[in-house]
């Protein structure tokens, strides 16, 4: 057993890490932060919830110098991702005062230039937005020392792979990579070689995809009656706060609008909404005056909310790695979470599919019936 202490870090970085209570590191973050110090590049894999954006980021802080050139850059998938991420850097950074900023789409590009300017050591940010700072020539990465990407099987997904190309283009060659997801399939893990120079594989889960925290069940429902299914399910499993998926923003919206008409406290997140709507809704939830978030997959990845008793996928997701990462929105940091899937039956091929790749057993249960929801 490794201690924060045995780590070797600055005074104030082991000071900033106790104030967030943090009493001894969690396996990545005990394999992991010795090996980044180095200077290697890595390949980071750990279940969800298991604290791998601190992995990267003690590492990060600890190695910040008083330089005002961008150090470091870390790219995440989603605008929310990016937020979150910034505000552990800035908890670590406390006493250090290595100057981060998250920067991603919808938010003021004039702000952001503006602090840019003043000097920051160390972005955050979505790719998008990373390479439109790029080409104005408002943010430059050549003197940049580390790039990570978390959710890194997410970020070379066909959708990213042209933005972060681009991107590493404008950093040095030398530079340090590191790579962090809880799911890594072989085809991303071989491609992410390419860009990275002898990486060394720090892999928590052996074999095991999902952390055994987190209980996971499946309803057969149908189609015609999914949503009075996932009603029952909610009055019956006492959902404190939880997180439903659905397939579409509009399926999104219509499941929003159905559960508040049923009198629950919902709201919807998703990429089409606008970025002070997006931060309005994770706000009421991470402040718990929302019950249910319901999202699309842009919730799926690193989102970090205390206290999520449960997830729910009122849409089945449509492959493996999705489910993994729509389900370790609960179980955090040592804590238990239930993931429920709703199945419809021409979606059982999928069931199935996500039980052989993960390797989950998943528990089937019976939707409960009006009789069982009003003895409650
Ligand atoms: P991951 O990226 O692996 O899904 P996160 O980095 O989001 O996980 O961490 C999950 C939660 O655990 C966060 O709330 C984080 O603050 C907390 N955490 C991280 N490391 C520790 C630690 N060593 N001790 C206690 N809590 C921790
Ligand atoms: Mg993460």
């Amino acid at each position: 057993m490794t201690t924060f202490f045995e780590l070797n870090l600055g005074k104030k970085i082991q000071q900033a890490i106790s104030d967030m209570g943090f009493e001894e590191p969690s396996p990545i973050q005990a394999q992991c932060i010795p090996v980044v110090l180095t200077g290697s590049d890595v390949i980071g894999q750990a279940q969800t919830g298991t604290g791998k954006t601190a992995a990267f980021g003690i590492p990060l802080i600890e190695m910040a110098g008083p330089s005002k050139h961008v150090q470091a850059l870390i790219l995440t998938p989603t605008r929310e991702l990016a937020i979150q991420v910034a505000g552990e850097l800035r908890k670590i950074a406390k006493y250090k005062r290595t100057r981060t900023l998250p920067i991603y789409g919808g938010q003021s590009i004039g702000s952001q230039i503006r602090t840019l300017q003043q000097g920051v050591q160390i972005v955050i940010g979505t790719p998008g937005r990373i390479l439109d700072h790029l080409r104005r020539g408002t943010l430059k990465l050549d003197k940049l020392k580390t790039l990570v990407l978390d959710e890194a099987d997410e970020m070379l997904d066909m959708g990213f792979i042209e933005d972060i190309e681009a991107i590493l283009k404008e950093t040095p060659e030398d530079r340090q990579t590191l790579l962090f997801s809880a799911t890594m399939p072989y085809e991303v893990k071989n491609l992410s070689k390419r860009y990275m120079n002898n990486p060394q594989n720090v892999s928590i889960n052996r074999g095991e995809v999902t952390v055994p925290l987190i209980e996971q069940v499946y309803y057969k429902v149908l189609e015609r009656t999914k949503l009075e299914s996932l009603s029952r399910i909610i009055d019956s499993e006492e959902v404190e706060l939880g997180i439903i998926f659905c397939r579409t923003k509009r399926g999104v919206d219509e499941l929003t609008d159905a559960l508040m008409s049923r009198g629950y406290l919902a709201d919807g997140l998703h990429g089409d909404l606008s970025q002070a709507q997006r931060d309005r809704v994770m706000r009421k939830f991470r402040h718990t005056e929302i019950q249910l978030l319901v999202a699309t997959d842009v919730a799926a990845r690193g989102i970090d909310v205390e206290n999520v008793t449960h997830v729910i996928n009122f849409d089945i997701p449509q492959d493996p790695e999705s489910y993994v990462h729509r389900i370790g929105r609960t179980g955090r940091a040592g804590k238990h979470g239930l993931a429920l899937t709703l199945v419809t039956p021409p979606e059982f091929k999928l069931l199935k599919q996500i039980e052989k790749e993960t390797k989950a057993k998943l528990i089937s249960k019976e939707v409960p019936s009006l009789a069982d929801v009003a003895e409650r």
